[in-house]
């Protein structure tokens, strides 16, 4: 790749990193692509980028990349590459024998946000034909699940309910276990030009994030609680607001589910959710909490805006219900300025998710209990649908332990890296038959598998990814694939070789079309209509023609918002004097998730390993020095970093980041989850730190 020179043409696509879904134009000369321009009509990002975005697009062409598929009888046999064909055969064979021998539900797959719509709906649909069976798990499952859960359950849908331009009429910002601008950096751009504007900020995170203090913007309230407390932190902002009537009864009376909001307002009316209570266990103090609450409240136009922090606790989806209940009860739903919105951390989770890759769901977020849903997709695919629900990603895992489960297909993600309590994952892996993985490198988790697809980067796809904002974008082809085929006709061939020949497209706009004729949501949305319009937010369909930028302005989707009940109930994750830590986790500007694509650019100059941060008095009291290496132990294992001494933590939390495999955060990580959608609980665990000698 060289960044210099006069293109001979340019293709319009998106970034393939975070959920802002950023328009870029690719600038290519003969086959070599020099350079990465911002669209500035791009919808989401207006002309601007990230580091991330911008210049570390050079995994594309890294001489990592795996081109060829590979096959190997045993794991610890050497990689032999093979044809298309053989690789296909080779894994139609071990999948047949295992469900020969195991049954139908012994084998399934994993989906991935880092692939498009279309190339994640072949796969889907390959587990619900050719497979048999609701086996089919998405790597949203151990980030934003409980966002898919809660906002379901109390507004009808699970997606975010604003545009990323609808933050230009908030008047408070209120960011939730986020880090926009490591995370998130061209909307955090725009987050604070109206922060710098006036709009006023609270911040509820446990550690001081570059928002809290930055130039010319201070936020007005930073609440750093205790990891694992925000329902406790949410409850008390509702129980601030209804004693102090600062509720929105015309809204209330309008929108809402009535019964559900008397018993919600019972429950948060009690003395436990009191600001005194609640600092009991957030360790805030009560006359921050209620200072926060008010603004909240009565500041005017008022936006959520949360993250992985919300999302990656036991009660991940009890939160996204209390900041659901909490804007609903103000008000703060269905206009520009307000709502609450997910911050997505992978650029397709939305779209993954709309597809139907959970194992309980259609696309559209339709039941696979639906009579409706079910004879619709038994008619469009010709295979009689599954009622019973399929296993999610750590069932998986629990039944191949168990010996029941045998057979797996993951597509773009690294589980041996990315999935919490790393051994216990390792030795589920091991315990398999069949193990496919489809990936641009040989990953933490191909060191399992039995074959390898070779996937295609963002640069050779061509379909769409769906932002944290609902927006389809186009991502178009602008070098030939390195392996000679796109990756939904890997699928398409792996589905015919298992049997089922009625998976036929010729193209990914046709799978485009299947979706939208599946699909109500996207009923309008074609890749002829992106390419003539520009990218739309769904839904798109008769009664949207233009896309649906803001939602729920009318009517809830679900018909009345409900409230439900979020009691707190503490995590089972706790200190000791063993473990006196708490171990939270988290990402930086320059790299991006496990880092397979990011540590293969330049990217890794900035930021070549992980560490810990720890306070300062934390640090003075295990005698621990800035730049030494510490060892950090938990009830499941043990890890070397070295630390950070910083004040950004609170005393009592130490924090570190997981892009990189040999840091093996995920050694240390527990088995709790989220109880609606097992979600992991990455962002607490009970650790100590020691010094420790270099690894
Ligand atoms: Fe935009 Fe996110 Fe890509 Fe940065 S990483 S350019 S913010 S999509």
């Amino acid at each position: 790749v060289v960044e210099h020179g006069v293109p001979d043409r340019t293709v319009l696509t998106t970034c393939a990193y975070c959920g802002v879904g950023c328009s870029f134009k690719a600038e290519l000369k003969g086959d070599q692509v020099i350079r990465m321009t911002p669209h500035k009509d791009g919808k989401a990002n207006h002309g601007h980028s990230c580091v991330k975005g911008r210049f570390a697009w050079g995994y594309a062409t890294h001489k990592d990349r795996i081109t060829s598929p590979m096959i190997r009888d045993k794991i610890t046999d050497p990689w032999r590459e093979v044809s298309w064909q053989e690789a296909v055969d080779f894994a139609a064979t071990k999948l047949k024998a295992t469900q020969e021998k195991y049954g139908r539900k012994s084998i399934g797959a994993i989906s991935s946000s880092r692939c498009t719509i279309e190339e994640v709906w072949a796969v889907v649909k390959m587990v619900r034909t050719a497979f048999g069976n609701n086996n089919i798990d998405t790597c949203a499952r151990v980030c934003h699940s409980p966002t898919g859960y809660g906002l379901n359950q109390t507004f009808g849908t699970s997606a975010g309910t604003q545009d990323f331009d609808s933050v230009e009429e908030a008047d408070v910002v209120l960011i939730i276990g986020a880090n926009p601008t490591d995370a998130h950096p061209v909307f955090a751009s725009q987050m604070k030009r109206r922060l710098r504007e006036g709009a006023k900020l609270i911040i509820v995170d446990p550690r001081a994030i570059d928002l809290v203090k930055t130039p010319h913007i201070s936020a007005a309230h930073h609440l750093p609680l205790q990891p694992g407390t925000n329902v406790a932190m949410v409850n008390a902002f509702a129980h601030v607001a209804a004693m102090e009537n600062l509720l929105d009864e015309a809204f209330i009376k309008e929108r809402c589910d009535l019964p559900s909001f008397k018993e919600w307002l019972d429950f948060v009316k009690g003395e436990e959710n009191s600001p005194e209570e609640v600092s009991k266990s957030t360790g805030v103090p009560a006359e921050d909490i209620r200072a926060a609450a008010r603004l909240y409240a009565t500041g005017g136009n008022a936006a959520i805006y949360y993250g992985l922090g919300v999302t990656e606790h036991s009660q991940g989806s009890t939160m996204v219900m209390g900041m659901a209940n909490l804007a609903m009860a103000t008000g703060n739903i269905g206009r520009r300025g307000v709502g609450v919105n997910p911050l997505r951390g992978q650029n397709n989770v939305q779209g993954s998710c709309d597809m139907g890759s959970f194992p309980h769901e259609f696309s559209a977020y339709r039941s696979v209990k639906d009579d409706a849903a079910r004879a619709l997709f038994s008619k469009a695919w010709g295979r009689e649908q599954d009622a019973e629900p399929g296993y999610r990603i750590p069932n998986m895992f629990d039944e191949a332990i168990a010996g029941s489960y045998k057979g797996l297909y993951v597509q773009g993600e690294d589980i041996a890296q990315s999935d919490p309590n790393t051994l216990h994952v390792e030795a589920a892996l091991r315990a398999m038959d069949c193990i496919i993985v489809q990936d641009l490198f040989l990953n933490e988790t191909a060191r399992f598998a039995h074959v390898f697809f070779p996937g295609t980067s963002f640069l050779e796809k061509d379909g769409c990814f769906i932002n944290a904002e609902r927006r389809i974008n186009r991502v178009r082809p602008a070098l030939r694939t390195q392996t000679g085929i796109q990756e939904w006709e890997a699928t398409q061939m792996l589905c015919n070789a298992l049997g089922y020949a009625e998976m036929n497209y010729e193209s990914s706009a046709e799978i485009m079309d299947e979706i939208a004729e599946l699909t109500p949501t996207f009923a309008h949305v074609s890749h002829k209509m992106l390419d003539e319009r520009g990218s739309v937010q769904w839904p798109c369909n008769d009664d949207a023609p233009d896309g649906t930028p803001i939602m729920h302005v009318d009517g809830f989707v679900r018909g009345k918002g409900l409230f439900v009940v979020t009691e707190y109930v503490p995590t089972t994750e706790k200190t000791n004097r063993k473990f006196p830590l708490i171990l939270t986790t988290g990402r930086i500007l320059s790299q991006y998730n496990v880092g397979a694509q990011t540590r293969r650019t330049h990217n890794s100059d900035w930021h070549a390993e992980d560490v810990l941060e720890i306070h300062p008095s934390d640090a003075q009291a295990r005698g621990v020095q800035d730049g030494h290496w510490v060892s950090i132990r938990s009830r499941k294992g043990e890890i070397t970093l070295k630390a950070l001494v910083s004040d950004r933590m609170a005393p009592g939390v130490v924090y570190t980041t997981f892009h990189h495999p040999e840091t093996g955060a995920n050694v240390v990580t527990t088995e709790n989850s989220d109880w609606a959608t097992s979600c992991p609980e990455y962002k607490v665990t009970a650790v100590e730190v020691a010094p420790a000698n270099h690894k």
